[in-house]
């Protein structure tokens, strides 16, 4: 199942067309796409045996993000080995370091993102896990089910303000208005034959920047929840930013970072893909 935020409005994605929720539920659900998760079961229960009206055609200009007002947002660093290394740091064994995006940078899979025109501001494609349930003290070996689906995201990334501070603290430099896209719509997890192994990617101007699978990650989604539910409870529609793979801008010799005018596409596998454009911030 695909469940998408066409114009601010909770939909599914049916044949690549979209059917409004509150309408084909005649009112049981509300149009609020974040309002869902705290119905998650009840309504993964309904979309899998409602007689769905015809879709109308979806124009990809007007979906948002499927989770646009999450509570929590985590994300994770260094969580590809590769990634770890061209970041001049070595590669975590025992614990990830974990750190938030302020819940007002989440934005949606089309939007312009403006960037301050005298930082540096780097890309960082990631999958995104959206918790479907409340989760606390969730083991690895349950982990998968308190995970309503999975989306494309960007963790647009500041440097110089990321690191400006002794140690670091992430956490700002990755949260300006739209620095965190996520779409282009959440998939559920049945649709995977191997929800821990997609390609992901990310281009700009059309050149391959990142180009990895979530194999490869340090400490897969499973333990990612186990360790953060460990401490935190987590709430449905939650956000976590998993990790980006090797090939960000920082990385580079000479280092390249973003313009107005660049074009950034993202994508994950079986799950779609997001193209923004960067802007400046003014
Ligand atoms: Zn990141």
């Amino acid at each position: 199942m695909r469940v998408a935020n066409v114009s601010g409005r909770l939909a599914l994605v049916v044949d690549g067309g979209v059917v409004d929720v509150e309408s084909a539920s005649q009112g049981r659900f509300s149009s609020d796409p974040q309002a869902i998760y705290d119905r998650w079961d009840e309504f993964t229960r309904w979309a899998a045996q409602a007689s769905l009206p015809p879709p109308t055609p979806l124009n990809v200009d007007e979906l948002g993000s499927p989770t646009p007002r999450p509570r929590q947002v985590f994300a994770i660093g260094l969580n590809f080995r590769e990634h770890a290394d061209e970041s001049g740091h070595s590669a975590p064994t025992e614990h990830p370091p974990i750190f938030t995006k302020f819940p007002t940078c989440i934005i949606g899979p089309r939007a312009d993102i403006p960037v301050p025109v005298d930082g540096c501001t780097d890309w960082e494609v990631e999958l995104v896990v959206i918790i479907g349930r409340l989760a606390s003290r969730v083991s690895r070996a349950d982990a998968w089910s308190v995970v309503a689906g999975l989306a494309v995201g960007q963790d647009f990334s500041e440097r110089k303000l990321q690191l400006a501070s002794n140690p670091p603290q992430f956490s700002l430099g990755k949260s300006y208005p739209g620095f965190g896209p996520i779409g282009p719509w959440l998939v559920t997890v049945d649709e995977f034959s191997d929800p821990d192994d997609l390609e992901l990617g990310c281009s700009i101007n059309g050149e391959l920047m990142q180009k990895a699978r979530t194999s490869d990650l340090i400490f897969p989604v499973s333990e990612l929840i186990a360790t953060l539910s460990a401490v935190v409870r987590l709430l449905p529609g939650d956000v976590i930013f998993t990790g980006t793979p090797p090939g960000v801008g920082m990385g580079r010799t000479p280092q390249r970072w973003l313009t107005p005018g660049d074009e950034v596409v993202s994508y994950v596998q079986n799950i779609g893909s997001m193209r923004h454009r960067i802007v400046a911030w003014s």
